[in-house]
């Protein structure tokens, strides 16, 4: 089981924290000696609001007990103070409560009792946290021990891992204490210690900790979500068949998304909301890449059913496919990749999307579009509209790429400052100019957009830019980039399970998370 730790310094971003933590993991654990303003009972029920099967642990750490890591300031509650805080939870019926047993044996009994008169459904951890080193492992045995003699439901024993051997003196409390029925979370802080983070769950701690994104650590050495379920599926797949250790099996699982950044991308959203609809028991994550060729590498060797492809790989990843599909080769851009039992091959949704959407509004044939941008989405928009018999004109910043593409596709290519002279059924940005949160720029003049029937801005965060809100008064009919967004990623469903996706639930899904961003 996972949990993720909610350590925003505001009660906005901790609200955005929880309506994503949500949706991935088992447990929450609200640091209320982190979270700035942050209101118990909005928390709480707002995460009760998500899902009525999330776990909420409420803990108010120690100075001496919380890592520094991420340079989050603590905010100083007295005893008391912290001691109402933990019977505020109680009451509003937080799952558990966690405290540290330096707070002292009067205080842990008063809140058990207290718990117990309020109907007994908040459970206690009781925690020992060492954030400098590990004690010996005699020592942690007698605070194991001084921890399971309060009677708690969950003793929880963390220590920073100095060097390797660290992590099997406080792994080895995982069997000690289930000899003695005792529940435990065992594990170790730190780069050394993050084996330990990998090998407990597995070993019989009660959960893990881990951070929606790589950067978002509440303690040094925690993995993301994703990393943590994809060791948890490889370590189910090594125990239940040894045979699929090294080779993998015929049927690929799971979906992810390769790019860099990719915190701000709605796809998992989308795509998980989807699966689950579809009754597809598979799940799509999201990687921040560093190394593209070592990613690929990972989804063969771990038999990863589909991946999409976003910034700024969708050119570099041809190199690593064995096969890309004719659209995707001819546009020179590949979004999404399948892999058939081992064979990886490129495909691009952005164009059908793009189309898609355009034709949703108007007819392509015989039609001139100008082209903003000269990037890999502006060479899908140029494919597409060449192919449906349209004409594309190329607008781009950096006149050299703007006229490799002209010549590519054979159409004409301007300057920007020239785009006043050029006369078209409609206009296309292709660029991220306008995109959150530069919400108040263009990619180009209002006096500039008179005489355009149609424009469309692939941008959908915000949901209409300046771009479109200037067409829009200039009488401009105006498409948003969401249907696109939304028909890329209901393809790349189609190709990864061959089924029929929701779109309509999909498109409702980013919808509601941009109208939530806005
Ligand atoms: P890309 O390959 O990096 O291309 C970006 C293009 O925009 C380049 O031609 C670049 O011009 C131009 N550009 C960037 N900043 C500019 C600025 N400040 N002023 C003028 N031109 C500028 O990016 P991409 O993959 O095509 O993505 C572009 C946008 O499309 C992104 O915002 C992305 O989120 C969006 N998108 C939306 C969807 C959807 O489904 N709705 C799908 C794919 C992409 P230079 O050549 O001069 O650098």
């Amino acid at each position: 089981m996972i949990c993720i730790p909610i350590i925003s310094a505001t009660k906005k971003e901790a609200l955005r924290a929880i309506e994503r933590s949500c949706l991935v993991a088992d447990f929450i654990e609200l640091r209320i000696d982190l979270i700035g303003n942050g209101n118990l009972e909005e928390l709480i029920s707002a995460a009760r609001q998500i899902s009525r099967s999330i776990k909420i642990i409420v803990t108010c750490r120690r100075k001496e007990e919380a890592s520094s890591n991420g340079g989050k300031a603590r905010i100083k509650h007295t005893k008391t103070k912290k001691m109402d805080l933990f019977k505020e939870a109680i009451k509003l019926g937080a799952d558990f409560i966690d405290i540290e047993l330096a707070v002292g044996r009067a205080e842990i009994s008063k809140l058990k009792s207290f718990c117990e008169k309020n109907g007994g459904n908040t459970k206690i951890i009781i925690s020992y946290h060492d954030v400098g080193k590990t004690p010996t492992l005699t020592k942690l045995k007698e605070i194991f021990n001084q921890c399971a003699g309060e009677k708690p439901a969950i003793v929880k024993i963390v220590t920073y891992a100095q060097s390797a051997e660290d992590n099997l003196k406080v792994l080895s409390l995982i069997p000690y204490a289930c000899k003695r029925s005792q529940k435990i979370i065992a594990l170790c802080m730190g780069d050394e210690g993050r084996v330990s983070r990998i090998v407990a769950p597995s070993l019989g701690s009660y959960l893990s900790f881990a951070t929606l994104e790589p950067q978002g650590q509440s303690a040094p050495g925690q993995l993301t979500v994703s990393e943590m379920k994809l060791i948890d599926k490889l370590l189910k797949k090594v125990n239940t068949s040894p045979a699929t250790n090294i080779v993998p099996t015929d049927t690929p699982q799971n979906y992810i998304l390769l790019g860099n950044p990719v915190k701000q991308s709605l796809s998992p959203f989308m795509h998980n909301a989807a699966l689950k609809e579809m009754g597809i028991a598979e799940s799509y994550s999201a990687f921040c890449v560093q190394n593209l060729g070592d990613a690929v590498r990972g989804m063969r060797g771990m038999n990863i059913r589909g991946a999409s492809v976003t910034i700024p790989f969708k050119v570099a990843v041809m190199e690593h496919l064995d096969d890309i599909d004719n659209d995707a080769l001819k546009i020179g851009a590949v979004n999404t990749i399948v892999n058939e039992s081992g064979r990886l091959t490129g495909h691009n949704t952005d164009w059908l999307g793009l189309i898609h959407t355009i034709k949703e509004a108007l007819t392509i044939r015989d039609k001139t579009f100008v082209i903003i941008g000269a990037g890999g989405t502006a060479q899908a928009a140029v494919y597409g509209i060449i192919k449906e018999g349209g004409f594309p004109i190329i607008v781009n910043r950096t006149a050299e790429k703007g006229k490799i593409l002209s010549v590519r596709f054979g159409c004409p290519f301007y300057p920007p400052s020239e785009i006043g002279k050029i006369k078209a059924d409609g206009l296309i940005n292709t660029t991220p100019v306008g995109m959150y949160p530069h919400k108040d720029e263009s990619p180009i003049a209002t006096a500039a957009l008179k005489g355009y029937k149609y424009v469309m801005d692939v941008i959908y965060n915000p949901l209409k830019t300046k771009l479109l809100r200037e067409a829009q008064e200039q009488g401009c009919q105006i498409i948003s980039g969401l249907d696109m967004f939304v028909h890329q990623g209901a393809q790349q469903i189609l190709l990864w399970t061959g089924k029929e996706p929701p779109y309509e639930l999909m498109q409702k899904v980013v919808l509601e998370r941009l109208t939530n961003i806005e």
